[in-house]
């Protein structure tokens, strides 16, 4: 594939301006921005062309050698031409992000030299809350710690009445030039990152961080049947996004602290009951708590330790979807230990009793 001419592609004069050859690269690079021509591919190749054009016309060196050598001076200078990745990875092409800035008002990658529209991080936020209140849903206020523009400095980081320094390493560039022979080779400045400028007085409030914690109060409702590990989330409730970037979210995460009394099992309540052996053998009407006071349930004649009873409807509302859990109730007979003479005399006379009718059944099957 030949290589069409530089000039043509930004169809400017061979004696272009560098604030024409912007001004061309801008009217391209709005026209077949990938952005705007999702899936053209004929339109990314045009896209691709100019941004090189650009790349190269707006580098004096590059552009001299262009100038005399044609595409083979390139070439020979070691720029193999453009790869899309490069514009959003490298930051060797400082200028780009500076031109793509102007155009779309957002950044395109890696470059740091100019700030760009950021949305705020995420915040996550752990709130304990306890047994019934899971059951029931709560409305509660809880305080988010976010990120806000220190107010000494107004989130420039220096200290009030003092101004950043053009950074003395790059002159104010960000960038660092280095050169080996045809090589020329430009990486962001490490003593200012890129930004030009530094920071010589900190601002004592900050020190110099540009922001400051502040713990903002906001009220929040939890639904009713969550469980521990739940994470609702709260939409632009994160830390604020940076130069009119969009905030981030609040992820409230549940914890359930447990109960003495119930345990959770899926949508279902359990909860263990004693009773008195005699209650077990005759049956009774007994009551329990559930998550909405006492109930009365029936116990069947002869229930034994580890039988259930369910509670229709007494558990949790189920998160998703209609329908509750039930409450499941655990029978635990109680033996008694502190017997008075007349109740001991009765229970011997009981086993008198059973003597008679189970002599032959032997130990097994004692009370059936
Ligand atoms: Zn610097
Ligand atoms: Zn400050």
């Amino acid at each position: 594939m030949t290589k069409r001419d530089y000039y043509d592609i930004l169809n400017i004069s061979r004696e272009a301006t560098p604030e024409e050859i912007k001004k061309a690269y801008r009217k391209m690079a709005l026209k077949y921005h990938p952005d705007r021509n999702q899936g053209d591919k004929d339109a990314e190749e045009k896209f691709k062309e100019a941004s090189e054009a650009y790349e190269v016309l707006t580098d004096p060196h590059k552009r001299e050698l262009y100038d005399r050598f044609g595409h083979a001076g390139l070439q020979n200078s070691g720029f193999t031409g453009f790869s899309f990745d490069d514009l959003f990875d490298s930051n060797i092409f400082g200028g780009f992000t500076d031109i793509f800035h102007d155009l779309f008002g957002f950044g395109m990658g890696g470059a740091t030299r100019h700030e760009r529209p950021r949305r705020g991080s995420d915040l996550e936020y752990r709130l304990p809350i306890d047994f019934r209140q899971a059951a029931t849903g709560i409305k509660t206020t809880i305080e988010i710690p976010r990120h806000e523009p220190c107010p000494a400095c107004n989130g420039e980081g220096t200290k009030p009445g003092t101004s950043p320094i053009l950074c003395p390493y790059c002159k104010g560039n960000g960038q660092i030039a280095h050169s080996q022979g045809f090589i020329r080779i430009q990486t962001t400045c490490p003593h200012c990152r890129g930004r030009g400028k530094i920071i010589e007085h900190v601002c004592p409030e900050c020190r110099g961080q540009k922001t400051v914690v502040v713990k903002q109060k906001l009220g929040i409702k939890i639904p009713p049947g969550v469980s521990t590990g739940c994470r609702l989330r709260i939409t632009g409730e994160g830390e604020k996004g940076t130069l009119g970037g969009p905030p981030g979210d609040l992820y409230v995460l549940i914890i359930v602290r447990e109960d003495d009394y119930f345990k959770r099992e899926g949508d279902d309540v359990i909860c263990d009951v004693p009773v008195s052996m005699v209650q077990a053998a005759l049956g009774d009407e007994i009551e329990v708590p559930t998550l909405n006071g006492n109930q009365l349930i029936s116990l069947p004649k002869g229930s034994q330790t580890g039988d259930t009873v369910k509670i229709k409807r007494a558990g949790f509302p189920r998160l998703k979807g209609f329908g509750q859990g039930d409450q499941i109730v655990r029978i635990i007979v109680k033996i008694p230990t502190n017997l008075n003479k007349r109740q001991e005399e009765l229970l011997r006379e009981f086993q008198d009793i059973e003597k008679k009718k189970g002599a032959r059944k032997g130990v097994f099957n004692l009370f059936s």
